[in-house]
C-alpha cells in the first residue's frame, strides 16, 4: 500500500513503554522520530538503534513548555519528510492524595497526559491527512477509563480525558482518512511503575491479581501500537485496547 517506509513520532520514547515502541517499530522498519527531555537517554536509545541497523531521530521536547507540541510535530516532519503516525505515549503518574493535590500538581499531569494529546494531534492532522493510512494512538490506561486508583484523580481524569478525545478525533478525522485509537496499558513492569509501587510485597501482591500470572513489558503494549499503526488497521478506529492479562475481567466471587 505504502511504498516509502512508514513515518512515526513516539512521544516519551526515552524510557518504559516508549522506549519499547520505538525499539518494536524500529525493528519492522518504521523510520522513527521520538521524544523526551532526557538528552542523554535519548540519544543512547538513538545510538543503540543505530548500532542494530535501526534508524531514529531523538529530539528533545518538553511537553509541558509553550508551543513544544507544534515545534515537535515540526521537527519531525523535518527529520523524516513525512508523517503517517503519532504515538502519544508519553505521561506521568505522581501519587498525590487529594488533599494535598495543589493546582499546580493538578495541571502537571493534566498538562503532560492530556492537553498535549490535544495540542500534538491538532499539529500532526495536516501531515497524516497527506498519508495514505494516517494514524493516531493514544496510550491510555485501564487506570481512569476503567478503574481508579486514590493518589491518582489527575492521572484517572487525564486518561478518562484521553478516551474522550480519542473518540471524538476518530469521527473528525475520519473523514481525512486518519483513524484515531488507544491501546490501555494494565500493569507494565518500567522503573516508574516500580517507583510508585514501592511499598514492601506491593508488587507480588498485584501480580497475583493478574489473570495470565505476569506483569506485562514494554514490548506487550509496543505489539498492540504497531497494529493500529499499520495500514491493516484501517477499519479500526474510535477504539481503545486494553492490553492487561486480564487484570481487569475477574468477577468478585462470594463468601471469600
Ligand atoms: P516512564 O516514566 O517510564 O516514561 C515516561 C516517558 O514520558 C519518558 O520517556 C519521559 O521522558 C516522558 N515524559 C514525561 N514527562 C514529559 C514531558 N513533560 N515532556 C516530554 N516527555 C515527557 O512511564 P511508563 O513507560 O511507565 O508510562 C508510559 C505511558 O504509559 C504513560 O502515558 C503512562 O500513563 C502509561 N501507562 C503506564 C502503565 C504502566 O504500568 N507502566 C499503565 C498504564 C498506562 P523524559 O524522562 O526523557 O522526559
Amino acid at each position: 500500500m505504502c511504498e516509502h517506509r512508514r513515518t512515526v513520532l513516539v512521544t516519551g520514547g526515552t524510557r518504559g513503554i516508549g522506549k519499547g515502541i520505538v525499539e518494536r517499530l524500529a525493528a519492522h522498519g518504521l523510520d522513527i522520530a521520538f521524544s523526551g527531555r532526557d538528552r542523554a537517554a535519548g540519544e543512547q536509545v538513538e545510538a543503540t538503534l543505530a548500532a542494530a541497523g535501526g534508524g531514529a531521530h531523538f529530539i528533545r521536547a518538553d511537553l509541558r513548555e509553550a508551543g513544544s507540541a507544534a515545534g515537535l510535530v515540526a521537527a519531525a516532519v523535518t527529520a523524516l519528510g513525512s508523517l503517517d503516525v503519532l504515538v502519544h505515549n508519553a505521561g506521568i503518574y505522581p501519587e498525590q492524595p487529594l488533599g494535598d493535590m495543589t493546582l499546580d500538581d493538578w495541571h502537571a499531569v493534566l498538562d503532560t497526559n492530556l492537553t498535549s494529546a490535544f495540542l500534538l494531534a491538532q499539529a500532526a492532522a495536516p501531515h497524516l491527512a497527506a498519508s495514505d493510512a494516517g494514524r493516531i494512538v493514544f496510550i491510555s490506561s485501564i487506570t481512569g477509563p476503567r478503574t481508579g486508583i486514590s493518589g491518582l484523580a489527575h492521572y484517572c481524569a487525564s486518561k478518562g480525558g484521553i478516551d474522550g478525545l480519542m473518540r471524538a478525533l476518530a469521527v473528525e478525522l475520519a473523514a481525512q482518512g486518519t483513524t484515531v485509537n488507544g491501546v490501555a496499558p494494565g500493569t507494565i513492569l518500567t522503573d516508574s511503575l516500580a517507583e510508585l509501587y514501592a511499598e514492601p510485597g506491593l508488587m507480588e501482591s498485584v501480580t497475583r491479581i493478574i489473570p495470565v500470572g505476569r506483569m506485562g513489558s514494554p514490548d506487550d503494549i509496543a505489539a498492540a501500537v504497531e497494529f493500529l499503526a499499520s495500514p491493516d488497521a484501517g477499519f479500526i478506529t474510535g477504539q481503545s485496547i486494553i492490553v492487561d492479562g486480564g487484570q481487569t475481567i475477574p468477577e468478585v466471587q462470594g463468601n471469600s
